[in-house]
């Protein structure tokens, strides 16, 4: 079928609407049509190859939509259900049968080659191949040929056109908290870039019932949403002594803190400020090969740092479980967000890089 899609020919380039030719699904294949797409930074660092995902190519997986048909294999879902799609896992790998989906050894291959696991591609434009199955979804389009695996149904009271970011940047912060740290109530949580991911945790922080949470980024704007959302405190991190004034703060330390921005020096301050048995989870992308310097006795006296891919994230039961709160208003994820006509991709690119907005939803 012809749908438009959004294509990256060239490294750094730009996003052009283009028609698109598309293979109907295989039999573990869902077609959806695409109703809302988050922007999220993956996209861009892919699109200026921090991961290689080779080009030309249609990015975009954060996709929230209708189901419109399904493959003669496919029992999760039917036409006209209401779905979010994710990220996609291999199913058959150790960390897979051990139900940890975000570690699926075969994750890059999954997500990011460009192409379904196969190698094959439903993606044409003027008879050319156009590389695809970005997240195995490709959803800055019309409509996105995901798996089976990797589409949830939501309820369909729930805002569909909103639910799209619940399916990567929302659920790595939300879950980050929610999922892999888990503090208690009255604990401290200390994240570092209050954008669409960091602010997520900072909700998530609220809900769970931590007493001190503090934000910390070098947009007073973002700290003024981080303090609405339900930060406890912030610090401009242009700040001198921003890691002594936490620790002070929290009389030690904070139990757990979060890097959201990818720079290792910043991931240094997230270490540097936790209390002895305290725990980084570090979230932010950044280049291939980045190194970051820790003081090995800093962890040595029990502190720990690990990574976070998609908040830990069970997608089937995560997905609905944000949905929910976030009709009760508990988790009030529309403040990030602004909407723009797929048609301006472009713009909606460059305002948020600018930082101009927080999270970015396409509506085709
Ligand atoms: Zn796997």
């Amino acid at each position: 079928m012809k749908i438009q899609a959004a294509i990256v020919a060239e490294n750094g380039g730009a996003f052009n609407i283009r028609d698109v030719e598309v293979e109907s699904p295989r039999d573990d294949e869902v077609l959806v049509k695409i109703v809302g797409v988050g922007v999220c930074h993956t996209d861009l660092v892919c699109r200026d190859q921090y991961f290689p995902v080779p080009l030309p190519c249609v990015f975009g997986h954060e996709g929230s939509g209708v189901v419109e048909a399904v493959g003669a294999n496919v029992t999760k879902v039917a036409p006209g259900d209401h779905v979010v799609l994710t990220y996609k896992s291999c199913g058959k790998c150790v960390n897979c049968l051990k139900g940890a989906a975000p570690y699926c050894l075969d994750l890059y291959g999954q997500n990011f080659a460009g192409h379904r696991p196969d190698g094959s591609n439903a993606h044409s434009c003027d008879g050319e191949t156009v590389h695809g199955h970005f997240f195995q979804q490709s959803s800055f389009a019309t409509h996105a040929l995901a798996h089976e695996q990797n589409t949830v149904k939501v309820d369909k009271s729930a805002p569909l056109e909103l639910l799209g970011p619940l399916g990567c940047g929302i659920q790595t912060g939300a879950g980050a908290v929610m999922n892999s740290l888990r503090p208690r109530a009255g604990e401290a949580i200390a994240v570092f870039g209050a954008g669409s991911v960091g602010l997520s945790a900072i909700m998530a922080a609220r809900v769970v019932g931590c007493s001190t949470i503090i934000a910390v980024d070098l947009n007073e704007k973002r700290l003024e949403l981080a303090r609405e959302l339900g930060a406890t405190h912030t610090f401009n991190g242009n700040e001198d002594g921003v890691v002594d004034k936490i620790v002070e703060l929290t009389g030690g330390g904070v139990d757990f803190s979060l890097e959201c921005t990818g720079l290792p020096s910043v991931a240094r301050q997230a270490v540097d400020c936790l209390i002895l048995t305290g725990t980084c989870g570090i979230i932010g992308v950044a280049p291939l090969g980045t190194e970051i310097a820790l003081d090995m006795n800093g962890i040595l006296f029990g502190r720990s740092v690990r990574g976070i891919i998609e908040g830990d994230s069970d997608r089937d039961v995560f997905i609905p479980r944000l949905v929910e709160l976030h009709r009760q208003g508990r988790f009030p994820f529309d403040r990030l967000v602004r909407f723009y006509p797929l048609s301006e991709i472009q713009q909606a690119v460059e305002d948020t890089e600018r930082g101009d907005v927080l999270k970015a939803i396409l509506r085709p």
